[in-house]
């Protein structure tokens, strides 16, 4: 049997409902869902009408009262449990992820298991009242009480780690939560809604899957109080446009295109497999991955072949393959703008050094691409690319590569490599960006707080800035005088 007809008589997985008040829940309308390494529908679940929304909403403002009410550790403890509950389904977790975001199963598996950990790692932070003021006369706390409901918007690169950290920060705090994953990675979330129905009480956490048009109705709807929205800098726009009807509170994760610097005292060789990986793990579909590498000219000729030796030995396939390392790009759109944007370097006389041809077949796979002699104003320079191709750049001077690496309205993350951590580190906190690395790429956890500067985003995510986040600061004073 040809490929085609085996997969055009492959039965659909349509085991995928919403959630709503703890009852799994069919809708009037449907999504199908693409698994980027065929190109080919494998899946349909539902899609959340206006009235799914509103009925979610109202179950998430119902149980918002006892949910509220309990204590940090018993809230807490449920996260816990949410946590008991990704490690125990890791691998049918990860076997869906892989089929419609396309990374490589140990990857998903990977994923799945951070989003356990950091979930841990939040709900064991304490938040306490402080008290600013105790004399004599007054007493003056500064308390943080739930917003209430808390809608999380997800993009289609990291669906379970994106939506863990938001889920965690929102619930632990005593909101209710209505999570609504990307339309084109809607599987995995519906699935671990499913599974914790068992973990929150009916109303606490609801999942509806939809298209872009239920994004716009939540950002809108007068019973959400905020929106946590990961995502691109141009929907996070329309989101904040959109959230000030009823001025909404916001976290906004948003894109990034980090550069990474690379000093004139490395070795290439060593380095150059990290520099690699950190650029076209997921096939760069990593917001705080490494987009641009500034290279010092003394190193560059030796850095850009090593890192063409990595390119080359990429092992590009479908991510059920336990062989393969780099996975397609998740949708065509996206395929097709990383190829806009490889024709736009070619164009400009941009030299590739390894990778840039595509491979035969169907699926969305562009292997890693290693991309040289461009000009600056290269999209491929100016733009997220979000996609495995990476550019390397030239520079002679600190101050100058400082300054391209700052010449960008993204603000999200970058790098200084050098023998010399202090050397670097001094360079990386003249970056303008949320988290300056020093000799690494991509280093979070669940204490540290993360989030873009400028365009890239607004608050941080993780650590007790992003617990509070979902807070509303109150501050009771009190006269010690008696009436
Ligand atoms: P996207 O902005 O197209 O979509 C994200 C989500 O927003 C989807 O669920 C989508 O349905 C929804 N949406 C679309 N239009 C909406 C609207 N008008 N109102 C409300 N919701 C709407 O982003 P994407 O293409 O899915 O994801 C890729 C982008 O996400 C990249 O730019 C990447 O850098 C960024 N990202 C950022 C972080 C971070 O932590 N800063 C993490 C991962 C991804």
């Amino acid at each position: 049997m040809s490929e085609t007809a085996a997969a055009s008589v492959a039965p659909l997985r349509t085991d995928f409902s919403l959630l709503i008040d703890g009852e799994l829940s069919a809708s009037a309308a449907s999504l199908e869902v693409i698994n980027p390494a065929t190109g080919r529908v494998f899946a349909r679940c539902p899609a959340a009408t206006r009235t799914d929304l509103d009925r979610a909403v109202q179950a998430a403002r119902r149980a918002s009262g006892h949910w509220s009410g309990l204590a940090f550790e018993e809230r807490a403890a449920a996260i816990t449990r949410m946590s008991a509950v990704l490690r125990a389904n890791q691998s049918a977790l990860a076997e869906r992820l892989t089929r419609e975001q396309g990374k490589p199963l140990g990857q998903s598996r990977d994923e799945i298991a951070r989003a356990a950990r950091q979930s841990e790692g939040m709900a064991a932070i304490p938040i306490r009242a402080e008290t600013l003021v105790d004399d004599a006369e007054r007493r003056i706390e500064l308390r943080y009480r739930p917003l209430g409901v808390v809608g999380i918007i997800t993009p289609w690169n990291a669906p379970i780690n994106l939506a863990a950290g938001p889920l965690t920060a929102a619930l632990y705090t005593g909101n209710t939560v209505v999570l609504k994953p990307s339309p084109y990675t809607p599987l995995s979330t519906l699935k671990l809604g499913e599974w914790l129905r068992e973990v929150f009480p009916p109303g606490v956490l609801n999942v509806l899957a939809g298209g872009d048009e239920l994004g716009e109705w939540m950002t809108a709807h007068p019973g959400i109080d905020k929106i946590s929205f990961t995502g691109s800098v141009a929907t996070g726009k329309k989101v904040m446009a959109s959230a000030a009807g009823t001025l909404k509170r916001l976290t906004l994760e948003l894109g990034g295109n980090d550069a990474a610097i690379v000093l004139d005292d490395v070795d290439p060789q060593a380095i150059a497999p990290r520099l690699f990986f950190a650029a076209c793990v997921n096939s760069g579909q990593v917001c705080m991955a490494i987009k641009r590498i500034y290279a010092h000219e003394r190193i560059y000729e030796a850095l850009c072949a090593a890192l063409a030796n990595e390119a080359r030995k990429a092992k590009v396939g479908d991510g059920l393959d336990p062989h393969t390392q780099f996975g397609p790009i998740q949708n065509r759109m996206q395929y097709e703008r990383v190829l806009g944007i490889l024709a736009d370097a070619r164009r400009g006389g941009a030299r590739i050094l390894a990778g840039g041809e595509l491979p035969e077949g169907s699926g969305y796979f562009i292997p890693p691409t290693i991309v040289t002699d461009l000009e600056e104003s290269s999209r491929l320079v100016r733009e997220e690319q979000f996609g495995p191709v990476v550019p390397v750049l030239r520079f002679s001077s600190e101050d100058d590569a400082v300054r391209r690496a700052n010449d960008t309205r993204f603000g999200l993350a970058g790098s200084v490599w050098s023998r010399d951590p202090e050397r670097a580190a001094a360079l990386a906190a003249r970056l303008e960006v949320g988290t300056a690395w020093v000799n690494q790429h991509r280093a979070t956890s669940a204490t540290v707080p993360f989030g873009g500067a400028k365009e890239s985003g607004l608050g941080r995510q993780y650590s007790v800035l992003g617990l509070k986040a979902n807070m509303e600061p109150q501050v009771v004073s009190v006269l010690k005088q008696p009436m």
